[in-house]
């Protein structure tokens, strides 16, 4: 069976390499489009404290992070083990101890096996692991917090999925529909059949689906992110630091610090480092670890989240062989390599490992904005 991929950010790239890996004869088309997100994204993996009260997506959330040592292990068997991961640790941080008190709850309340040991640590034992820290945060830490690059994920995947057989292009793909059912792609012009399409175009869904006659409600939220370098300092374990709110930092190794990241919703596809942005970003960040001052400015990203009330993982509904994956939002490292899994099963008529019915992209209750927002 012949199946084209559209997008390859984390979502198309580990469906691209779930189903080669099963088989399948796999093209994967992507525009290199300035701004996506998986090229920009913070790459923190901390579901089980997130605020959304939306079950079936905490679950998905949840599972998206304990999906990764099997996937490691998946793409370490393909020759690929270069994803930037790390389980380091993450650090809930404030001065206010109810505040930390609370956190403290509600870690204990959601903990998880793969949240790892939750401590409560003063602010002399918070500054011994993440020493640009403000004097007297204290901080709840979940050991079982990681993060991971999400270009060198996106890269290992699309390598694990050539491995496997896939082909990889550039291009820009439209969709080619014959009455009911997909017939293939047009990618700059030219004709490529296929039995199944999967639509994995992030914030630019709709300019593919629109035409068809689908709209999915999935809107681009720019985000700014600052990529800093602390000269000599080895920073492989520091750990994430979560403060309250939607900013945060996150270690990576040999001294480069991300500190992120701006919500922009309305700005549409505006490609674009802006004063306000940069400063809020930066200010946010030396608010909490003023240690962080005299690093070196490496560069800012700009990526559009793929915004939705929920994620959508399933067939468009009126065309048959037409699949979409699309609406991670903020939590799209941790859920795409999981979610991708989840396409391939679908269109292989594997049993999934979650049932996908909640994001069924058919007519669905809508909207329940706020889910994703809310997320870090
Ligand atoms: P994308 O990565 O945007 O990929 C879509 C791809 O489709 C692109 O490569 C594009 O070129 C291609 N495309 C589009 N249209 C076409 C077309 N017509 N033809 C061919 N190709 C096309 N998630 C976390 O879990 N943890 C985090 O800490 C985190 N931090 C983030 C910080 C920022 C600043 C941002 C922006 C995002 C963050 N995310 C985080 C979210 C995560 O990055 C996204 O949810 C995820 O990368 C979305 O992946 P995607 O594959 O759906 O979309």
């Amino acid at each position: 069976m012949r199946i084209i991929i559209i997008g390859a950010g984390v979502l198309g790239a580990s469906a691209a390499f779930h189903l080669a890996r099963a088989g399948a004869e796999i093209s994967v088309i992507d525009a290199n489009l300035d701004g996506r997100a998986t090229a920009a994204g913070a790459g923190i993996l901390c579901p089980w404290i997130s605020a959304t009260e939306d079950a079936s997506f905490h679950r998905l959330y949840c599972t998206g992070a304990e999906y990764y040592p099997d996937l490691i292990a998946a793409l370490n068997d393909a020759g690929a083990s270069d994803l930037g991961y790390r389980q380091s640790g993450a650090m809930l941080v404030s001065g206010d101890a109810d505040e930390l008190g609370s956190l403290e709850r509600t870690a204990r309340q959601r903990a998880a096996a793969a949240m790892g040991r939750i401590t409560r640590l003063g602010a002399a034992q918070a500054r011994a692991l993440f020493p640009p820290l403000r004097q007297g945060l204290g901080a709840i830490h979940l050991a079982g917090g990681a993060r991971v690059d999400g270009r060198r994920l996106a890269a290992s995947l699309l390598q694990a999925a050539e491995f496997h057989g896939a082909k990889l292009s550039c291009g820009h793909a439209t969709l080619a529909v014959e009455a009911d059912r997909i017939a293939g792609a047009d990618i700059d012009g030219r004709s490529v059949p296929a039995e199944r399409v999967i639509v994995t175009a992030g914030a630019w869904a709709d300019r593919l689906l629109r035409p068809i006659g689908f709209e999915t409600a999935v809107e681009p939220q720019r985000g700014q992110i600052v990529h800093l370098r602390l000269d000599g300092v080895q920073t492989s374990d520091w750990p994430v630091i979560l403060p309250p709110g939607s900013h945060y930092i996150v270690p990576f190794d040999a001294g480069r610090i991300v500190a992120g990241a701006t919500r922009e919703t309305g700005a549409g596809f505006d490609y674009r480092v802006t004063a306000s942005g940069q400063a809020e970003v930066l200010s946010e960040a030396l608010r909490i670890a003023p240690g962080l001052g005299a690093a070196t400015t490496i560069e800012t990203r700009v990526g559009f989240r793929p915004l939705a009330a929920r994620p959508l993982l399933g067939w468009v509904p009126g065309i048959r062989g037409l699949a979409i994956g699309n609406g991670l939002g903020a939590a799209g490292l941790t859920i795409g390599p999981l979610a991708g899994r989840l396409l391939a099963d679908l269109v292989t008529g594997e049993s999934g490992l979650i049932d996908l019915t909640p994001f069924d992209p058919g007519p669905r209750e809508q909207p329940k904005i706020g889910a994703l927002a809310a997320l870090r």
